[in-house]
């Protein structure tokens, strides 16, 4: 069980669990370990949502179900399925609107052989996509070229060989999720923006911030996104044969004004993603760069292929000002064995330290699960 650990420590502050960065995963750290009891402070380098988390796409897709089924696709699965009732709890708590809903997802196909995948997803579909009692829970379907509509949304002409479409992808705003879980961390956690861990101090209990003060922690978890990467890397750089164990992926995205009724799914073609969020808004991304030393909120103006897929894609978007362009650089994992799966656990050989990074493109929708599963297992 967890000691409280709520005496002050000549005069500087100390916690149970201390959070380095407040994006939606240190946030999430923060609520749960706040909700078993611990006394919990959050240091913030710049302001929540500074990082990879303050954008506007806000797709939470799943794993496509078909071969391959394995632990990582459940424990999403599971995620997504838990997901509106973590949402209605926290908005409960906090009197937010994340703007979750289950809009459902819809790809045209556009080569000869995706319908023969599509049937092995549909099949899929029936045989992972179940509810507690065993029964299918989530419909993946293949629509046939002549069954594709007309309905104002994904233009019928660029389904050439039909489209799919499931009703268990959906959205969030992640902007609105993170106040909300800005709002909980604030009423029962020590939230401290401009607070930047130069640092951690493995095994000693104590970190250090760029001002030269410290904080006392039983236990620091590293939620820094792609910046925790030079920090962790001497610590956890032998589990990956001394390899980098991850980068920083640059992505940018826009924000447009339609008026809609929200009733649209998300729709996907080509690496660009249109996603509807409530309040006459739709997101419009985004891009994967490898490559952007420096300059990692510059929005790169001459990178908006994304954009203009998607104008193909959903026509009716043409005449749909740009209200916000923004970038950002999510976290990319690289452990051996692992591919870009996210690493929720304690870092090797220092005690009291754990970190939670990664999820690459998944990280909103499952953030809340893999950071339960980590606070359970530190407060243990
Ligand atoms: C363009 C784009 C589109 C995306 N679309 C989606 C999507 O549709 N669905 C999805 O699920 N995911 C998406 N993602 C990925 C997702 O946004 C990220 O994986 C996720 O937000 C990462 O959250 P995080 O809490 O780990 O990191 P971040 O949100 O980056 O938070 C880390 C925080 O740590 C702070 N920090 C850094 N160093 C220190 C330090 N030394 N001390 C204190 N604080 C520090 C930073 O300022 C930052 O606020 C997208 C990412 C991008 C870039």
């Amino acid at each position: 069980m967890i000691q409280l650990n709520n005496t002050s420590n000549s005069g500087s502050l100390s916690c149970d669990v201390l959070v380095v960065g407040a994006g939606v995963l240190g946030l999430w750290v923060a609520r749960h370990a706040a909700l078993a009891g611990a006394k919990v402070i959050i240091c913030e380098k710049r302001e929540v949502g500074a990082g990879a988390s303050g954008g506007f796409l806000g797709a939470l897709m799943p794993h496509m179900p078909d071969g391959g089924w394995q632990p990582k696709k459940q424990m999403q699965y599971e995620a997504l399925c838990d997901l509106p009732e973590v949402v209605a709890s926290l908005e409960s708590d906090t009197g937010g609107d994340c703007g979750f809903r289950r809009c459902g997802r819809l790809v045209p196909m556009t080569h000869h052989k995706m319908p023969e995948n599509a049937e092995r997803r549909v099949s899929g579909a029936a045989q992972f996509w179940l509810d507690t009692a065993g029964k299918q829970a989530f419909v993946y379907e293949n629509i046939g070229v002549s069954d594709v509509k007309d309905d104002g949304w994904m233009t019928p002409a660029i389904a050439s060989f039909g489209a799919t479409y499931d009703d268990f992808s959906a959205r969030i705003n992640p902007r609105s999720y993170l106040a909300a879980l800005k709002t909980f961390a604030e009423e029962h956690c020590q939230l401290i923006e401009g607070a930047e861990i130069v640092d951690l101090n493995p095994g000693e209990k104590f970190v250090i911030l760029a001002d030269d003060s410290k904080i006392h922690a039983e236990r620091t978890v590293v939620t820094s996104g792609y910046e925790a990467y030079p920090m962790l890397q001497p610590l956890m750089g032998a589990m990956n044969e001394g390899k980098s164990i991850g980068k920083g992926v640059k992505g940018q995205a826009v924000l447009v004004q339609y008026d809609h009724d929200d009733t649209m799914p998300i729709v996907y073609h080509d690496r660009s993603y249109v996603v509807p969020h409530k309040g006459n808004i739709v997101a419009i991304g985004s891009t994967s760069q490898s490559d952007w030393s420096g300059k990692a909120n510059e929005f790169d103006e001459d990178n908006m292929g994304f954009y203009k897929v998607a104008m193909e894609l959903v026509p009716a978007l043409a005449d749909a000002p740009i209200i916000g362009k923004w970038a950002g650089v999510r976290p990319r994992n690289t452990l051996n064995g692992r591919g870009t799966d996210p690493f929720y656990e304690a870092v090797p050989g220092a005690d009291g330290l754990y970190a939670v990074i990664g999820g690459f493109k998944i990280t909103l929708g499952v953030g809340h699960e893999i950071t339960r599963r980590l606070v359970a297992s530190m407060l243990s």
